[in-house]
């Protein structure tokens, strides 16, 4: 079982000791590395493992996967309507370290770095005087806030990536929240199936399957990042009974053609992996050029629908700024309604009438018992 892994690459912490920091060697020309280094680090840092940089097309500037990892000068436009922190998430930090914007459910901020920086990162600014991590006075301050909210019944732990922690740390943080009567579900967010597949290790995954109910959360962006590691990863989870849903990012160039769309999602029901969420990117400030169009965001539930099952099919949803919550986004197939009937939209764009149920007579009342 714990056999030493037969090539240095197979080693999670060596994948992570040797992450790729310097653009130029990914391939990016001197002079774009250049213009970002005299950005004066307005950009967010590389970061990428070299088992992620194996999957980039070399030579190919439009590669999906390294639009999502290469740091762009487009970063330091700066636009009106994109700013800091868009969800406001240190607003809604009730101590540093725990996030919380529904009455059910809280996230925990358990670690600062991942494997890979993705360029669409919603916590870009973690360690940045902005959000932190829990320390471990932190962490005992979280637990005691838990503790007293019982309405708390959803428990996610994120970060950065939780996963850059070892086994040890991570069981220690889930025995401890496991250990509140009132928490119903843990939920790991993670993209280490993604970007460091090795790190799901089958240790790992019986860790986790100890203290379920547990869902792990991942984010597969593009069909390429579906490699038979990311597949033997995501099946060690799903073996041991642990759900794994898939929180991907619509991206400008990456995953906004309604075909590479239903390609990922077919990928995924393949892997056991049920599509959760197609979030439109965030509204931070340097991720101008990645956005896509609400119409291009509906064009492809439209495409989805109809080509794959219900169960491979993500919601679309936005999340807010101003941290009011995510919210759905559907195509819409309610044409008119009236009290007796509604006019629907069939998938082939034919109108149909759907009665509606007759309303119930006084009879019906009486035998209910509602009335003497
Ligand atoms: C996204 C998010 C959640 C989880 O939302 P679900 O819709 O339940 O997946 C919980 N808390 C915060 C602060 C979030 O941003």
């Amino acid at each position: 079982m714990n056999r030493a892994p037969t090539k240095r690459q197979d080693d999670w912490r060596w994948q992570l000791a040797h992450r790729i920091c310097d653009p130029t060697a990914l391939g990016m020309a001197p002079h774009r590395a250049c213009a970002l280094s005299e950005s004066g680090g307005a950009v967010f840092p590389m970061a990428v493992t070299p088992y992620y940089a194996s999957l980039l097309q070399p030579g190919d500037p439009d590669d999906p996967l390294r639009i999502m990892c290469l740091p762009d000068p487009k970063e330091t436009r700066r636009c009106e309507h994109l700013r800091f922190d868009p969800i406001d998430e240190l607003r809604h930090s009730p101590i540093p370290g725990l996030v919380r914007r529904y009455p059910d459910r809280a996230v925990l901020l358990v670690s600062t770095s991942c494997p890979v920086n993705c360029r669409h990162c919603t916590r870009r600014s973690m360690g940045k005087g902005h959000l932190t991590a829990l320390t471990p006075e932190g962490f005992q301050s979280a637990l005691e806030y838990l503790t007293e909210r019982p309405e708390i019944r959803d428990v996610i732990l994120s970060g950065g990536d939780p996963l850059t922690l070892e086994d040890r740390a991570l069981e220690s943080m889930l025995r401890a929240v496991r250990k509140i009567p009132s928490v119903d579900i843990v939920r790991v967010g993670t993209r280490a199936p993604v970007t460091l597949p090795m790190r799901v290790t089958t240790e790992l995954a019986n860790m986790l399957a100890r203290h379920g109910p547990l869902y792990v959360n991942t984010q597969f962006n593009h069909p390429r990042e579906l490699t038979g590691q990311a597949a033997d990863a995501v099946a060690r989870l799903v073996d041991r009974g642990i759900v794994v849903s898939n929180q991907a990012v619509l991206l400008r160039g990456v995953n906004d053609r309604p075909e590479t769309m239903l390609e990922l999602c077919r990928g995924l029901l393949r892997a056991r992996v049920r599509p959760y969420y197609l979030f439109l990117c965030d509204l931070w400030e340097g991720l101008e050029h990645l956005r896509t169009r609400v119409d291009e965001g509906l064009a492809i539930m439209e495409h989805l629908r109809g080509r794959i099952s219900g169960m491979g099919i993500p919601q679309l949803v936005a999340d807010l700024p101003g941290g009011i919550g995510k919210v759905p986004i559907s195509p819409n197939h309610i044409v008119a309604r009236y009290p007796d009937r509604t006019v629907l939209r069939a998938l082939d764009g034919r109108e149909v009438t759907y009665p509606e149920p007759e309303p119930a007579r006084r009879k019906d009342r009486a035998i209910s018992g509602s009335t003497p």
